[in-house]
């Protein structure tokens, strides 16, 4: 089978679509005095819009940022949502997986870069805020999604780092759309595990198996104890299981239980994508919550497949036993790979 035909247009489904309404829980965030004297003070300086971002940054704390609806209403053409997540840390979210990122006292880490024109924004937005250099470009795995914006960082990191597997993947898929100069290939790889220390900041990178692919690191930043799991998490959101990249289910519970332990019950994890804005972030309860759901999928495809179903059948299914909080489009795709994988491969 043609591995990269066969993930890219899966691929299109796991990017998180832009949210151009926004739910109405996120209505209580701001108190309305506060918001009155947030909105005299915009009204007061006249600020544009990055400096708004710059000053409400001192906001951060209390979970305000341009996702609450009103806020969202003085910007309509806000493309994106930048916020802090503990200490020099924080994350960018527009379009394709979660971006990380340290502001260091050296420079910026960048974990993954979504796709060019979003990475741009977020380079764009980092720059305004901090008059720091670049420093490295970390990939969680080889998806479009996550490294198509590596181009954007094309002179202006010194290293790009993934995994020694999601370096084969990104070169594979590159030469295979014989677009390998507009792409920015990682310079350095781990097999098991790396570290990299930037000014203030150290950060390393562990390979726990496979899961989503064969290719997924983890990076933590240990000061701040923030971990970026790249697609390793799905949080509420059905997963692509890239199966032609070496994904395995079973094995994936295997890599969420040796993230647990390897980390404490501190520390803030970052989650490739999520069904819901806002959820881009959680703790290892959210990590148990999704080894129960990939746990639940496979009991449910193996039962089925004891009772004779054939695979058109099974994928069909609308909903899986036991599990209620992953909802959303694209349970044909964790439906899909769990018959597959446990049948052995075949179907
Ligand atoms: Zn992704
Ligand atoms: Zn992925």
């Amino acid at each position: 089978m043609n591995a990269l035909r066969n993930f890219a247009p899966l691929q299109l489904n796991e990017w998180q679509p832009q949210r151009r309404s926004y739910s109405s829980h996120t209505d209580s965030f701001v108190p309305k005095k506060l918001l009155t004297i947030i909105l005299t003070f915009i009204e007061t300086l006249n600020m544009d819009r990055r400096r708004f971002i710059q000053s409400t940054a001192v906001l951060a704390g209390a979970g305000i940022f341009l996702r609450n609806p009103v806020l969202a209403n003085l910007f309509p053409s806000a493309p994106f949502t930048i916020r802090m997540v503990r200490n020099n840390v924080g994350i960018f979210t527009e379009r394709g997986g979660t971006i990380g990122f340290a502001e260091t006292s050296n420079g910026i880490i960048a974990i993954d870069s979504q796709f060019p024109d979003t990475a741009g924004h977020f380079i764009d937005e980092v720059k305004a805020r901090n008059a720091k250099p670049f420093l490295y470009l970390l990939n969680t795995h080889h998806h479009g999604d996550h490294t198509g914006g590596n181009i954007a960082f094309k002179g202006l990191v010194q290293h790009v780092v993934a995994h020694e597997n999601s370096l084969k993947h990104q070169k594979a898929a590159a030469e295979k759309q014989n677009a390998l100069e507009k792409t920015v290939l990682p310079d350095l790889t781990f097999s098991k595990k790396t570290k990299i220390k930037a000014g203030d900041t150290k950060v390393r990178g562990y390979y726990f198996g496979a899961g989503h692919t064969n290719g997924d690191a983890v990076w933590h930043f240990q000061e701040a104890n923030v971990a970026h799991m790249g697609d390793l998490m799905f949080n509420k959101r059905h997963p692509f299981v890239d199966r032609a990249s070496g994904a395995s289910m079973q094995n994936w519970i295997d890599v969420l239980e040796k993230t647990i332990k390897k980390f404490d019950q501190e520390t803030i994890y970052i989650f490739g994508h999520a069904l819901n804005p806002g959820e881009e972030t959680g703790n290892r309860e959210d990590l148990k919550k999704f080894q129960d759901y990939l746990d639940k999928v496979l009991r449910f495809a193996e039962s089925e497949i004891k009772s004779g179903k054939s695979k058109e059948e099974f994928i069909k299914s609308t909903a899986i036993p036991g599990v209620t909080e992953w909802t959303g489009d694209g349970i044909q795709r964790p439906l899909t790979a769990a018959y597959e994988e446990v049948s052995g491969g075949k179907n």
